[in-house]
């Protein structure tokens, strides 16, 4: 008997557009009395987060607001986040953003408890049971971009600096105790974030459905959310106020990072190591590795696909599926290389030789259905370039 698996469901997720309203009482219902609101700078000048403070004042709640967080965040950002956390004596974070608010507000909460350092937490074997779990702060999530799924995640990803490699930290008790998933937050999204950000939430959900393994409860998931994006996303981005495209995408991005407890794949693995050296968007940056894989990949996966394809009512199988992948591309507006993604990139041999050997032994290459050896990590790069 080989079934055996580990299957891990996501939090209490309130769904539906104007449900930000209930933050004051989801607060109260979680104990939290003063949270920090944590955000990015771009976000915080927007009147998305000028209403949701509003709502926050009008019922009183104690607040006060961190924003500096780059996307792609990194450790000095966590290290300001966590003096912000305790200087104001806050008992909880409200993270409200893409998924690098959501991520830095999760780790606020789980590091600011901590002795050890962030990096001795990171996603490997057994090591989050390090972390002093009755130290790790409750978080409530609130994304207002429809891709990573990190409100539904029980980990954040840190850009190490010294190193330049994007780190996940991982603790189950950094999965958020309530999201608010509410479509009317993400409608201010400009076209660029909307396109890369709902190409990572099917990225997330056709590395899961594509990773081996039995994992039927997160194949189902993903299968949908592929549905939902392929059916919504060029809604959602021909018309960024189409509140019902808009809910359906964030529903994928939400399945997505359910699904991806099965594993993740070659995409994510080269995906890393580009948005760890030159700070591209990671949606964007898997959207241009995406057909590459799916090629690479194809001998292992093509039945797969077929059965997708037919999910999806796409005809022509695998080859079917991967021109539409092609012209969702196209139609979002895509870079079709590397290139077209990083202005003015140079990369020599030696710059190659880095980015395959990073992709390798990214945690997520070992998800691949097809070993991602440095030769094909080479190879799938300079495809991309
Ligand atoms: P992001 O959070 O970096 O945001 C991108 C930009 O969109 C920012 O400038 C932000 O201000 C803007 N923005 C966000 N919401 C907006 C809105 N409603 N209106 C107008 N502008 C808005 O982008 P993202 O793609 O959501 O997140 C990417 C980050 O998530 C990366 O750091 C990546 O590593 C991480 N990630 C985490 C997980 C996880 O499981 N924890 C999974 C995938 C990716």
């Amino acid at each position: 008997m080989t079934l055996t698996s580990k299957w891990n469901l996501p939090t209490t997720v309130l769904f539906g557009a104007g449900r930000i309203a209930e933050l004051p009482a989801i607060l109260q219902s979680a104990g939290i009395a003063r949270p920090l609101f944590v955000t990015d700078p771009g976000l915080a000048k927007l009147p998305v987060v000028a209403d949701t403070l509003d709502i926050l004042d009008k019922a009183g709640v104690d607040h006060a607001v961190f924003s500096d967080v780059r996307p792609n965040p990194v450790e000095s950002s966590l290290a300001a986040g966590i003096q912000a956390f305790k200087f104001g004596n806050h008992d909880g974070v409200i993270a409200f953003g893409g998924g690098s608010a959501l991520d830095l507000g999760k780790l606020i909460a789980f590091q600011a408890g901590q002795t050890r350092p962030i990096w001795d937490f990171e996603d490997v074997g057994d090591w989050w049971t390090r972390a002093d779990a009755s130290a790790i702060a409750p978080v409530i999530a609130v994304p207002t971009t429809a891709g990573t799924g990190s409100e539904v995640g029980r980990a954040g990803v840190l850009t190490n600096e010294a190193t330049h490699t994007k780190k996940v930290i991982f603790h189950p008790k950094m999965l958020p105790v309530t999201v608010i998933a509410d479509p009317e937050l993400t409608v201010g999204m400009p076209k660029a974030i909307t396109a890369g950000t709902g190409m990572d939430a099917l990225a997330h959900c056709l590395e899961a459905y594509c990773a081996p393994g039995y994992h039927p409860m997160a194949d189902g998931i993903a299968l949908e959310g592929i549905r939902l994006v392929l059916e919504n996303l060029p809604k959602a981005y021909a018309d960024g106020t189409d509140i019902e495209a808009r809910a359906h995408m964030m529903s994928a991005a939400a399945m997505g990072a359910t699904a991806f407890q099965k594993g993740l794949g070659a995409i994510h693995a080269l995906s890393h190591p580009i948005g760890a050296l030159y700070d591209t968007h990671h949606g964007m940056t898997n959207a241009l590795f995406m057909p590459h894989v799916l090629d690479f990949n194809r001998p292992a996966i093509e039945e797969r696909i077929e059965r997708l394809a037919a999910y999806c009512g796409i005809s022509g199988g695998f080859d079917g599926f991967r021109a539409r992948i092609m012209a969702l591309r196209t139609e979002l507006g895509v870079p079709e290389t590397l290139g077209g993604l990083i202005p003015g990139l140079r990369m020599d041999d030696a710059r190659r030789d880095l980015i395959a050997e990073m992709a390798i032994v990214d945690p997520t290459a070992g998800g691949n259905p097809v070993e991602l050896t440095k030769e094909a990590a080479l190879a799938l790069l300079d495809k991309s370039l």
